[in-house]
């Protein structure tokens, strides 16, 4: 190996790094940049505009109306769905201040059925998904997220249906036990390929980040994080997209009356690795107090009984 004097090696490598700034800066460098671009990052995975999203709406009524809205065909005789859909936009404009009322947002779902279910009209969908949003008092954020949602999952040519959870009377909010309902609910209708567990104020910013399973469970708000322990023991791997495409808008608001952190989350959580085997899905007990088909949503709400009290501690020895 000869030996480079390491003022040569320097001078070398700033030459290089001058190139390769002056091939980015200059006209040309669009396709240099976008080759980089490409070298790092995958075709789904951007990179996107998010200073020019395109309306919620897009590519839904040239695709759908002309299929006279909810006269389906069944899915059987259909071929299936392009492996990537010809619907997608990308980035998509998150308006905060869109159409709150559900008769409108409904209006402009013609191809959403009862129940707030939908199948793709011209193509068999490859994946189906239940999308469970825990709630209760936040109908201002449910209707924004449906006015976004239902158009998103659209163009995704998915098979799938949202339900909502309501949780009855004013216990402290259990978003978990709710989730566990959910599941077990949106199961009961269907296999579905997938469950997500959405919050009501979180709304997607981009159509690519699809509400698709990877094996195991995927944190669809890569951008927007928080842990899941019970997943993480199961020794499951949690998937995530990249921030790029995993971005979410969250609607700001203040701390719900009557919501006060359970003052035994601490030993909850510091109990978790011991119990998390024990107790849950398989010790599930609620009573269902109605199941309604509403034209964006299914609804169930449910008793979950009083607030979840951590669970003795075992005396050893
Ligand atoms: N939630 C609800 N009503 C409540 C509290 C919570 O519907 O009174 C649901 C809702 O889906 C919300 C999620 O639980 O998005 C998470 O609760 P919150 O928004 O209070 O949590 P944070 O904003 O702190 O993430
Ligand atoms: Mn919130």
């Amino acid at each position: 190996m000869p030996r480079w004097h390491p003022a040569i090696l320097l001078a070398l490598a700033s030459l290089q790094l001058a190139c390769t700034l002056l091939l980015l800066a200059s006209e040309q460098g669009g396709r240099a940049r976008r080759f980089l671009a490409a070298l790092f990052t995958s075709e789904e995975d951007g990179p996107f505009d998010y200073s020019h999203p395109v309306d919620v709406y897009t590519n839904l009524s040239a695709g759908l109306e002309s299929m006279g809205g909810k006269s389906m065909r069944d899915p059987v005789f259909l071929s299936p769905c392009p492996v990537v859909s010809p619907l997608l936009v990308g980035p998509i404009s998150v308006q905060l201040s869109g159409p709150v009322n559900l008769s409108i947002i409904s209006r402009r779902n013609p191809w959403v059925l009862l129940g707030g279910r939908h199948s793709p009209p011209r193509c068999r969908a490859r994946h189906s998904c239940a999308v469970v949003i825990p709630h209760r008092n936040r109908e201002l954020h449910l209707a924004l997220l449906l006015y976004h949602l239902h158009p998103i999952l659209q163009r995704q040519q998915l098979h799938y249906a949202i339900y909502i959870i309501q949780q009855a009377g004013n216990q402290t909010f259990n978003r978990a036990k709710l989730m566990n309902v959910g599941f077990k609910e949106a199961m009961r209708d269907e296999e579905w390929d997938c469950i997500f567990f959405h919050d009501v104020d979180l709304i997607p910013e981009n159509d690519r980040n699809l509400y698709v399973c990877a094996d195991g469970p995927k944190h669809m708000a890569a951008a927007m994080d928080k842990f899941g322990y019970k997943v993480l023991l199961a020794g499951m791997k949690i998937s995530r997209p990249s921030i790029r495409l995993g971005r979410y808008k969250m609607i700001k608001h203040k701390h719900d009356a009557g919501n006060a952190a359970n003052p035994n989350r601490f030993t909850m959580l510091a109990q978790t690795r011991r119990i998390w085997r024990l107790e849950g899905m398989n010790t599930l007990n609620y009573r269902r107090l109605s199941r309604e088909q509403l034209p964006l949503y299914t609804n169930i709400t449910v008793d979950i009984g009083p607030s979840e009290k951590a669970p003795a501690r075992r005396l050893h020895g």
